[in-house]
């Protein structure tokens, strides 16, 4: 089985028929890129930044992230990373941010929410990733954007830093912005959304329990959390043809993104980037290279429409 699957360490990711994709890994520290790159990843399609902020008694400087960012940038040898902006608040707390209580976490203050309120933290991780980016093909992206005004917002945080830093004089790249889809409204207006980034990617594990209103990861209901539920799948597939029309790519990051029962109807809805943990790569790219697009639409149709 190993050895049947090294193949597929290398080979190109594509359909049967020759249609190209990516099959990306999802990290969470630096260290992690270099799985990415022995399972033979496209890029990095998620790497969630959280690490750098918990089980710490300070946040951590620009230069501290900017070092972090680096390594895994230069890691990755000119594939693409794809870092994502802090998504604390919800189930992650942030030790150095005292946060009143909230009833429902889950709809509540974190990720691009929390960030865009408190400048002081988004500041410094936008400069560490704009600094990076002069260390390999970086791009960013912004979580739980759910109103254009939200990420009208975080572009021009990021294009003010962008400037700043050249003023400085200090070395940045040229730097991809990407938003997260995995709130209902964002994949309902994707049409729109579509027009101001330069890729989605799609947060199953997000999306799902939005648009169900199951909380992930609760046991008592853990049985009605479904991402190849229809009403889920469909957003998807709204998300992904918006994409298409404005020819940017679509990515998704979520767990659902490496279930073989499933990314074949992703790709048929026009998903062209999937983004795993780092050992599922070889599998799923084999998978998919059995496969001809007419064969993941004929998936894709089966589970929209069941
Ligand atoms: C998601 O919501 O699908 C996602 C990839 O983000 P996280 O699991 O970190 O919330
Ligand atoms: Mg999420």
């Amino acid at each position: 089985e190993a050895q049947a699957l090294e193949a597929f360490r290398t080979c190109p990711s594509q359909t049967k028929d020759g249609a190209a994709l990516e099959i990306c890994a999802n990290i969470g520290t630096p260290q992690e890129a270099q799985q990415a790159m022995k399972y033979g990843a496209d890029g990095v399609g998620l790497f969630r930044s959280e690490f750098l902020f918990m089980d710490r008694d300070a946040l951590p400087t620009e230069d501290e992230q900017f070092e972090a960012y680096r390594t895994a940038a230069e890691t990755m040898a000119g594939k693409p990373l794809i870092i994502r902006t802090l998504d604390v608040g919800g189930d992650k707390k942030l030790p150095t941010l005292e946060l009143p209580h909230e009833d429902n976490p889950f709809l509540g203050f974190r990720a691009i929410r929390m960030t865009l309120s408190h400048p002081e933290i988004f500041r410094p991780q936008l400069r560490a990733i704009l600094r990076a980016a002069a260390y390999g093909d970086v791009r960013v992206m912004f979580p739980m954007i759910g109103s254009m005004d939200q990420l009208r917002e975080a572009k021009a945080l990021l294009r003010e830093q962008e400037q700043t830093l050249q003023a400085e004089g200090v070395p940045t790249g040229p730097v991809k912005v990407g938003m997260m889809v995995e709130i209902p409204a964002a994949a309902v207006l994707a049409e729109e959304f579509a027009k101001e980034v330069d890729f989605f990617s799609i947060g199953t594990n997000d999306l799902t329990q939005y648009t169900l209103a199951v909380e992930r990861g609760n046991a008592a209901v853990a049985h009605l959390y479904a991402p190849e539920h229809p009403a889920v799948l469909r957003l998807i597939a709204m998300t992904a043809q918006a994409a298409a029309e404005r020819h940017i790519p679509c990515g998704m990051c979520g767990e659902a993104a490496g279930d073989p029962k499933l990314a074949p109807a992703f790709v048929g809805m026009g998903v062209n980037e999937l983004s795993m943990s780092p050992r599922r790569v070889p599998p799923v790219r084999k998978l998919l290279s059995g496969l001809t697009m007419d064969e993941c639409r004929q998936a894709a149709e089966k589970l929209l429409h069941p």
